[in-house]
């Protein structure tokens, strides 16, 4: 019984001994050496904000604007770090995928010969066969078989492809296209020179 009081006594003593040694004294030095606050006693971070208190007002302004320059440049490194080599998401792949074949359908031949747009077809169906997203794969089957592609010539299969697009843009709640613009937007660049 006597051991358990002594036990209980010692460990209030020690740990009020802790509290009178608080904080301690290494970081309360080096937070006045070097200007900083620091995260949390004893988490020994270091915050990004410089000390405030510890620095008259001039000084203190422009440290902390030198901490700013130092973070932006910090921030923008970090997005340099984003990669750019990474596998596809559904949206990515869309984009790219739009990309080629409204490019590919503005530059399609204004006279295309019967086996060119026999290639064309089956391009077309090859591509509603193997797109990665199934489930846009499977949509996209049913509309080439309830409006088939139209591959007489270039306008007419640009304006198929502005159209299977609108198709899923409305099906997404996107805003539609409007297809007077498609050469503008893939071809030749818009009129006001912004793509020049
Ligand atoms: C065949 C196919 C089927 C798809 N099905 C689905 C699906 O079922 N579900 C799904 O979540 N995603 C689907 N996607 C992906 C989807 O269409 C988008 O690519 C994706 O959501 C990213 O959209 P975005 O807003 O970045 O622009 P996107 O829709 O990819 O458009 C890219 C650019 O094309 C231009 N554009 C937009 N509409 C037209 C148009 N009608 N004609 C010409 N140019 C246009 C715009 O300048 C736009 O910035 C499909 C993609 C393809 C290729």
């Amino acid at each position: 019984m006597s051991s358990l009081v002594a036990d209980i006594f010692q460990s209030m003593f020690s740990s009020s001994l802790t509290w009178l040694m608080w904080p301690p004294k290494t970081l309360l030095q080096q937070s006045h050496n070097e200007d900083y606050d620091y995260d949390g006693i004893g988490s020994g971070l270091r915050r990004e904000r410089p000390c405030r208190a510890c620095n008259d007002f001039k000084t203190w302004i422009q440290t902390n604007r030198n901490e700013r320059i130092k973070q932006q440049k910090q921030r923008q490194d970090n997005s340099e770090l984003i990669r750019s080599d990474c596998p596809l998401d559904k949206d990515e792949l869309g984009r790219n995928t739009w990309s080629l074949l409204h490019t590919m359908s503005v530059y399609y031949p204004e006279k295309p010969t019967a086996d060119e747009q026999e290639l064309m077809k089956n391009f077309i169906k090859g591509l509603a066969r193997f797109y990665p997203c199934e489930t846009c794969a499977k949509d996209f089957q049913i509309k080439i078989h309830n409006d088939p592609p139209q591959t007489e010539n270039r306008h007419s299969l640009s304006m198929w492809w502005c159209r299977q697009h609108n198709n899923v843009n409305r099906k997404l709640g996107k805003r539609e296209f409007d297809c007077n613009q498609l050469e503008q937007r893939w071809l030749n660049g818009w009129k006001d020179g912004s793509c020049d």
